[in-house]
C-alpha cells in the first residue's frame, strides 16, 4: 500500500513528517509519497515558488526510508486536483492500493472536493487528527460516509479502495503559517522543522516581510 500526502508544504515541517511516519508504521505502508501541489483549489495560493517548496520537501525527506518525493502536480502545473493525481498513480501502480492521508480539516470539506466519488474508487482515506481538531460524529461528511469507516488499519487490506480510517497520530501543534509568521517577525522557527529546511529558508530569504528584505 502506498500513502499519498499532498499539501502546499510552504514550508514542510515536523507536523507533516512525524504524522506521515506514524501512519506509515502503524498502517504498514510501503512508502509515503509527498506531493507538493501546484495550484491550490480550496485555499489561498502558496506564495513560495513551486521549485523551492519541492526542494524543501526533498531536503526534509531524504533521510527517511520509505519517504518519496513526487513532483507530478508541479510538472502538471495548473490547478492540482487530487482525483487526477490518484488516477495517474493508479495507472503506474495497478497492483498496489493507494491511501490518501489527510487532516481532519481537509476531511470535513471532502464532499466539496472535485469528484469525491471517484477519489473513493481510487483510494482509501486515512484521516489524521491535528491538535485542536475534534471529530464530530454528527458532521455531514461522517454521516454520509459512515458505512465506509473501519476501526483497524488491517481492514484496509480487505478492499482496494473506498474505506476510511481515523488514525491517531503524534499531536504536534505546528503549522506552516505559524512558521511563516515567526520568520516575518524576525524570530527563528528552529526545532519546528528540519535544520536543512531552515537553512534553505534563510539562504533564499523566504517569508521575510517586504520591509525586512530591503537592504539596510
Ligand atoms: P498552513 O498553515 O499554511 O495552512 P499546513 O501546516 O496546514 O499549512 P499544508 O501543507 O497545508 O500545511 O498541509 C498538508 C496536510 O498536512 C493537510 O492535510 C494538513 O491537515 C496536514 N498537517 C499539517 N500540519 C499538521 C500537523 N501539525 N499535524 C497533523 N497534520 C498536519
Amino acid at each position: 500500500m502506498i500513502g499519498i500526502f499532498g499539501g502546499t508544504f510552504d514550508p514542510i515541517h515536523f507536523g507533516h513528517l512525524r504524522t506521515a511516519l506514524d501512519v506509515m508504521q502503524t498502517v504498514g505502508l510501503d512508502e509515503v509519497r509527498f506531493i507538493p501541489l501546484h495550484g491550490a483549489v480550496h485555499r489561498d495560493q502558496p506564495k513560495t515558488p513551486a521549485d523551492l517548496r519541492l526542494e524543501m520537501v526533498r531536503l526534509a525527506t531524504r533521510q527517511q526510508q520509505g519517504f518519496v518525493v513526487d513532483d507530478r502536480e508541479i510538472r502538471r502545473a495548473g490547478d492540482s486536483y487530487t482525483v487526477d493525481t490518484l488516477a495517474s498513480l493508479r495507472k503506474e501502480q495497478p497492483d498496489r492500493s493507494l491511501c490518501l492521508l489527510l487532516g481532519m480539516d481537509a476531511f470535513d470539506g471532502f464532499l466539496g472536493w472535485h469528484r469525491p466519488d471517484q477519489i473513493l474508487r481510487l483510494a482509501h482515506l486515512i484521516v489524521m487528527k491535528r491538535p485542536g481538531e475534534e471529530r464530530s460524529k454528527e458532521s455531514k461528511v461522517e454521516m454520509l460516509l459512515d458505512a465506509r469507516l473501519v476501526s483497524n488499519p488491517a481492514q484496509l487490506r480487505d478492499r482496494d479502495c473506498g474505506m476510511i480510517l481515523h488514525q491517531p497520530v503524534t499531536q504536534l501543534d505546528i503549522s506552516a503559517s505559524k512558521i511563516r509568521s515567526l520568520v516575518a517577525e524576525g524570530r527563528t522557527p528552529r526545532f519546528l522543522l528540519p535544520e536543512a529546511v531552515l537553512q534553505l529558508i534563510e539562504n533564499k530569504h523566504l517569508y521575510l516581510t517586504d520591509h525586512a528584505k530591503e537592504p539596510q
